[in-house]
């Protein structure tokens, strides 16, 4: 299967997204209700946001693949010059210190959809499920329609690894640096050469103007060259990690990422972190920007997480710490931390704040095998089969059983803010 379309065309179809445009083509049901919620939310407090990527390279770039039959997930990537903005009566009233990131987009394809069949559930009728796109065909009967593949299942950005503007930054920051340093060298210079030799205003002027345009042309060259060879890089290293820590980061990632997969594929040989990743993260999206939360299935707890009714945006920092797991009963828990960047609307000024925070979440599921094709919007009733939405719902409605989610996906058992102003 060809993916390059979804590839070459995603980035820009988010980008229209933000500014009012529809839904990225291809985005699967999951990510559709997330980006649904988020306009929502941003729409209520009276705002605009305009989330720009404009990418480097033609079309975002494979970075990581998993097979698990018949289902193929493939994470690409592409370097974003980067904006978000927030508008309110066409004023600006916030925007994001982040200005350059690497957009990671989740695609999942089945090779087996096809020649795959569906079974209308009233009336019996068998045939292509491609032909039930608006119905059964016979009867008329509508269901939440399977997942059409392949499909966008989520996406997030990152911290470049390398910052080109902070290195373009340095080397220019370094010229001006050693400039200035020259004038003022040869300014005193010449003033202790005129004084010494007894020079005039003008004699002074001309004195101090030569040795400066000597010393600042001297160390202009020198720097050249030094910046060049040796400080640049060194420099622009220093600084990228004290700067972002992107670079702690990566190997913080690297780490996790080692003893997560190490301790889960006891209980699923084919656990991807990477994959997981996503659903942390579209999970919180979901849950922050819920104007539900008491009725959401994804979120089992009695806190009402008020404070979250005021995020307007989500940004990931590239980390996900992995704290722990068990296994309790048949049911697998996973602690883990998430480095995000959250922006609340405040109700007073008017504005939008950007907080740097750290969340603690704790999700559960049956021990079994990753199920890449489940959406939580068309799950099937275990007793009837039937076919429903479970976001807000834990009864079927056919036949009035107790769907539980956590048998098929994930649950946020937890979430807490431990830390509002982290040191990344
Ligand atoms: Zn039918
Ligand atoms: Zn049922």
């Amino acid at each position: 299967m060809d993916y390059s379309q979804i590839r070459k065309t995603y980035t820009e179809e988010l980008t229209r997204f933000f500014q009012g445009g529809p839904y990225p083509q291809r985005a699967s049901a999951d990510l559709r209700f997330g980006l649904d919620c988020q306009r929502n939310r941003v729409t209520k407090y009276g705002l605009t946001m305009q989330k720009k990527f404009e990418k480097d390279g033609a079309e975002n770039e494979k970075s990581y693949e998993h097979v698990q039959y018949p289902y193929t997930y493939t994470l690409t990537k592409n370097h974003c010059d980067y904006e978000t903005d927030f508008y309110k009566n066409g004023a600006m009233v916030g925007r994001s210190d982040i200005t350059e990131e690497t957009l990671y987009t989740g695609i999942l394809n089945k090779q087996t959809q096809g020649q795959e069949t569906y079974t209308c559930k009233n009336c019996g009728h068998t045939d292509l499920l491609s032909k039930f796109t608006s119905g059964c065909p016979m009867c008329g009967t509508t269901y939440e329609m399977p997942q059409v593949y392949p499909c966008i299942s989520g996406y997030y950005t990152r911290p470049s690894l390398i910052s080109k503007k902070l290195y373009k930054g340095m080397m220019k920051g370094g010229f001006w640096y050693f400039g200035l340093l020259g004038a003022i060298l040869g300014l005193l210079a010449g003033l202790s050469i005129a004084e010494e030799q007894g020079y005039g205003l003008g004699g002074s002027i001309a004195m101090s103007l030569f040795m400066i345009g000597f010393f600042g042309g001297g160390l202009l060259l020198f720097s050249f060259i030094v910046m060049h060879l040796m400080l640049g890089p060194a420099l622009a290293a220093k600084k990228v990690s004290q700067v972002s820590h992107e670079v702690q980061d990566s190997q913080a990632t690297a780490a996790t990422k080692a003893r997560m997969e190490a301790d889960l594929k006891r209980y699923d040989e084919n656990f991807s972190y990477e994959y997981f990743e996503e659903k942390v993260l579209s999970l919180f999206r979901g849950i922050a920007f819920s104007e539900n939360r008491s009725s959401l299935t994804i979120y089992d707890n009695a806190d009402p997480l008020s404070y979250m009714d005021n995020i307007v945006d989500v940004e990931y920092r590239g980390t996900l710490e992995y704290v722990g797991s068990s296994v309790v009963e048949n049911v697998l828990r996973i602690s883990v931390k998430a480095y995000v960047v959250c922006a609340y609307y405040d109700n007073a000024s008017g504005t939008v704040s950007f907080k740097k925070q750290v969340f603690h979440l704790i999700l559960a599921k049956k021990v079994k095998k990753e199920d890449y094709g489940f959406t939580i919007h068309a799950v099937n009733c275990k007793k009837c089969a039937g076919s429903f939405d479970a976001i807000h719902v834990s009864t079927c409605p056919y036949c009035g059983s107790h769907y539980s989610l956590i048998e098929d996906n994930w649950v946020v058992n937890q979430i807490t803010c431990v830390e509002t102003a982290p040191h990344y």
